[in-house]
This record gives C-alpha cells, sequence and structure tokens, in this order.
C-alpha cells in the first residue's frame, strides 16, 4: 500500500490503544465509552442514521439490520461529539473538508484504523470480502480507505450496472474498471482485469437493505512505474482477465 501518513497511524494506534483496542476488529462502543460518550439506540432514527448532543457526550443511533452500518455511525457521531478537540486536532490531516465529510473522514480512520490496515491489506492480498471480515466495516468504508491510503489508487460503486459515486474527482471510467464491472456483475464473483500497466479489480456484494447486488471496483497500477492515467485508453493487447475465487452471499 502506497503512502500512509504516519502521524496519524501513530495518533490511532496510541488512541485506540488508550481505549484498551490493540487489534482489530474495533468495537466504537467501547471506544465511546472509554471517552465517556453514552451511546443510545433507537428504532427510528429521525431520517438520520445518528445524532450527537455534544455537551451531554450523548449519542443517538438508529438500530439498524447491518451491523457494520451502524458501528460506522456510531465512529462518525464519536467524532461529532469530540469536534472541538479531536477533529480540530486532526482537521490538518484532511485538507479543507466540510463538517460531515471530516467526521466521516476520522470516523473511518477509528473503524478501519491506518495503524493496521496497510499490513492487513498486505497480507490478504488487497480482498475486499477479507478486509470487511477483519474490521467488520462495510465494503464502501473499506474501499475508501484504499484510496485514502494510496494517492493513485481509484475506486468505484456500481448498482444496477450505473456507477453509483465516483469517490475521488469525477473522471471518466476506465477500459478495464469498465470490463471488471460487467463480468463481475454477470458472474456475481470477483474479476481481476489488467492492461496497459493497470489492474481493476470488482468485487460483488449484495446490499440487503435495497435488495440488488452491488459492485465495487478498485483500479491500481501493477507496476512499478506509474503509468499516465491517459495510457489506461490507449490501445493494447486485447483486454483479458481471470474469474476468480467465486463468491457468493
Ligand atoms: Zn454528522
Amino acid at each position: 500500500m502506497g503512502v500512509v501518513d504516519c502521524a496519524l497511524a501513530d495518533f490511532f494506534e496510541e488512541f485506540l490503544a488508550d481505549c484498551g483496542i490493540t487489534s482489530p476488529p474495533v468495537d466504537p462502543v467501547k471506544v465511546a465509552e472509554h471517552l465517556g460518550i453514552h451511546v443510545c439506540k433507537e428504532k427510528k432514527g429521525r431520517g438520520r442514521r445518528g445524532r450527537a448532543i455534544g455537551r451531554l457526550k450523548l449519542i443517538y443511533v438508529t438500530d439498524e439490520k447491518n451491523p457494520a452500518r451502524e458501528k460506522f455511525s456510531v465512529c462518525h457521531e464519536i467524532v461529532e461529539c469530540l469536534y472541538p478537540t479531536l477533529a480540530r486536532k486532526l482537521a490538518s490531516h484532511f485538507c479543507e473538508m466540510p463538517r460531515e465529510e471530516l467526521c466521516d473522514a476520522i470516523g473511518a480512520m477509528i473503524l478501519v484504523p491506518p495503524c493496521w490496515f496497510p499490513r492487513d491489506y498486505r497480507e490478504c492480498g488487497g480482498d475486499l470480502h477479507q478486509l470487511m471480515a477483519i474490521y467488520q466495516a462495510s465494503g464502501e468504508v473499506v474501499l475508501k480507505r484504499m484510496v485514502s491510503d494510496d494517492p493513485w489508487t481509484v475506486v468505484s460503486v456500481w448498482d444496477k450496472g450505473v456507477r453509483k459515486q465516483d469517490l475521488q474527482d469525477v473522471r471518466p471510467v476506465l477500459p478495464t474498471e469498465q470490463l471488471a464491472q460487467k463480468r463481475c456483475h454477470a458472474t456475481r464473483r470477483t474479476v481481476e482485469v489488467s492492461r496497459n500497466g493497470f489492474t481493476s479489480t470488482a468485487w460483488s456484494l449484495f446490499d440487503r437493505q435495497r435488495g440488488w447486488p452491488r459492485e465495487l471496483v478498485r483500479t491500481t497500477h501493477t507496476e512499478d512505474d506509474i503509468p499516465s492515467y491517459d495510457s489506461a485508453f490507449d490501445d493494447g493487447p486485447a483486454i483479458d482477465g481471470d474469474f476468480g475465487e467465486g463468491y457468493s452471499s
């Protein structure tokens, strides 16, 4: 994995160790308790997944069917609660993000901390399903962490064959990315496609809340010399890809 901000890795390692957590998965409720924040679950979140009353050190989160989503909500609200201190202290690492995005970014680092992620990423060959299991985090949270630790990596999320959101700047879909997504969509298996120094890996996840499968795609450079983005569109050898290990859920 590429560039990791050592100061951030050190900060989160220490922060979690203070909460008695020294390996994944992180239990955000334990983190909250250590910080004196009380977590309440409510059946209906008034259209929101969570809310924080900072001065009372109180967090409300919607009781979700998806535990990974609920954990992320707790992390987000912890950061909301600590906004005056924690978020401002770390803000310089996240450029000038709006508050909600900043709480998401720091919240993701509590759940999938930079002190452990690069090692686990290497050890499981960057496999999304394994990383989701290790961190008990949603596919999107893990996918976003892949981007923040390697500025070259680009990712996309696809619903019903349409790119739902690009997690980075608006950019054209890369040829390997498109093919990996299509094959993954058709087979619901993990698919890897390489060409011109780029490799795209597509994972199939079933979104229970929405009731349809989605594909999460990561594209990264295969060679040590980072190819130019434009070269991804060059004519090259016919794209051939392996259908990886079958995945079903
Ligand atoms: Zn918020």
